[in-house]
């Protein structure tokens, strides 16, 4: 009985050499298809000796093995389609890049480039320079540098200031945002003491200077990027704080989170912090995001005082958490595209979300629930509603924007089930669950294809 069992399956050499896999070995190479022609054997064997399955045929075999082949091949990163309404999703890749930005990298990334030559004089250069003049004139700092991301530029300044040092915090700014970045923690990777002040709710100016002593390094602020506190509350705003700052001979170093290069409320959106208005109120050093709002790449951008500035760059650490040339080859494309503030809504992805207007977000809802009313089964039911997006990222804390979203319904499937039915689908598509309902948000959809063409009849 088990000899018969075992004499019916090929031997691993057998079916590699069959018509089926011959083909197979010249697309992945031999030595893939006998890997996987060995694991589904050997799981094959196991499955009918304990009688969970019947015999297959070569054919049913090969199958199996070019099903495995094509599992192991294809890439672990595939695209997602993001019907979230979340612009700057952290787990999707945050910032979509703008395609003069993609083509940058794709440059970038075939070709050798002056990342560290100054071409016209054959001397060696810094990397930073490639950006530098670019972030200069969009913040009106004197000097600016970039790093890996902002949670390295803020680690990056207060260990270039504040090492063995206090650096005082009001209490109300001890943030946390996703991803394990919590204030008080990177505070003490900096080699810096944290010196709180003030409460939750409230802090003056008074706190701050009475908790200045000869051991203080610098004083921090920090954008509540995706919190607000109201209600019963007291801040002491940057420039009183850099007022502060000045007369005890203290740098004012302001984390800034998303921080806009531009006034989003020229687009009709709510206003965010501009990082110009922080370098004109005096802060000493500010950072903020590439991936944020600017619509770039992973970044962490520090601007501010040359002297303050040079001192970043010479920090052994800074080499350490230094941007590779393919993030600088794609956020120099971005900055250039701030150049004509005329045409960012359409040039720069994520400004275009934002600013979507709800007419066309409505329009697309439309046509998508039309298309998934044919394509989904009895028991569905598919209407358009008022939702509102969020940007993300800690991006515009609070505001919701308007939209419009797919409401899919099941009689007998709940919302985490429809959930997963559309991730399972290739690409996979990504919604969010509102009040058990799972929704489409079309503010992030581009067209209606992408939520619908591969989506098998359900
Ligand atoms: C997002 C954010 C950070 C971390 O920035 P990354 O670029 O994700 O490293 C730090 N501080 C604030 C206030 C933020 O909003």
């Amino acid at each position: 009985m088990r000899k018969d069992i075992l004499r019916a399956i090929p031997s691993i050499d057998e079916l590699v050499r069959g018509p089926d896999l011959k083909e197979a070995c010249r697309t992945f190479s031999r030595s893939l298809v006998t890997e996987a022609a060995t694991v589904v054997i050997e799981s094959v064997r196991t499955d009918m000796l304990s009688g969970r399955r019947e015999a297959l045929s070569e054919g049913e075999l090969s199958a199996m093995v070019i099903d495995r082949l094509n599992v192991l091949t294809r890439p672990a990163m595939r695209r997602v389609i993001n019907a979230t309404g979340t612009i700057l999703h952290t787990n999707i890749g945050r910032a979509v890049l703008a395609n003069e930005a993609a083509e940058a990298v794709a440059l970038a990334a075939r070709s050798y480039v002056n990342l560290e030559i100054n071409i016209s004089t054959g001397e060696r250069g810094e990397r930073d320079s490639l950006v530098e003049g670019l972030l200069m004139r969009f913040t009106g700092a004197p000097a600016a540098c970039v790093v890996n991301n902002n949670a390295a530029a803020v680690l990056l300044c207060l260990n270039t200031l504040g090492e063995g040092k206090e650096v005082i915090v009001s209490r109300g700014e001890l943030i946390e945002i996703g991803g394990s970045f919590r204030l008080p923690e990177v505070i003490k990777k900096s080699g810096c003491v944290m010196r709180e002040v003030g409460t939750t709710n409230r802090t003056h100016a008074s706190d701050y200077t009475s908790a200045i002593t000869q051991n203080t390094g610098a004083l921090f602020k920090a954008h509540t990027s995706n919190y607000t506190v109201v209600g019963f509350t007291a801040e002491v705003g940057l420039k009183e704080l850099v007022d502060i700052g000045r007369k005890h001979n203290l740098p004012v170093v302001e984390d800034l989170g998303s921080g806009s290069l531009v006034d989003l409320t020229r687009y009709g959106l709510p206003a965010e912090p501009v990082v110009s208005d922080s370098i004109k109120a005096g802060a000493g050093l500010v950072t903020f995001s590439g991936d944020k709002l600017l619509g770039g790449p992973q970044a962490g951008i520090i601007v501010g005082e040359k002297a303050l500035v040079d001192m970043v760059r010479k920090n052994p650490l800074k080499r350490a958490l230094r941007i590779d040339k393919l993030t600088l080859a794609a956020l120099e494309a971005t900055l250039r595209l701030y150049l004509n503030q005329d045409t960012l809504c359409q040039t720069l992805p994520t400004l275009r979300m934002l600013a979507r207007p709800l007419d066309e977000i409505e329009a697309l809802a439309k046509e998508v629930a039309r298309l998934l009313r044919a394509r989904l089964g009895e028991g569905f039911s598919v209407t358009v509603e008022d939702a509102a997006s969020v940007a993300g990222g800690g991006s515009l804390p609070g505001h919701g924007l308007l939209t419009k979203a797919v409401a899919i319904t099941h009689i007998q499937k709940g919302a985490d089930e429809l959930s997963r039915i559309f991730l399972a689908n290739d690409p996979p598509i990504l919604g969010r669950i509102n009040k058990d309902r799972f929704l489409l948000d079309m503010r992030t959809v581009e067209k209606a294809e992408d939520v619908v063409i591969s989506l098998s009849p359900l």
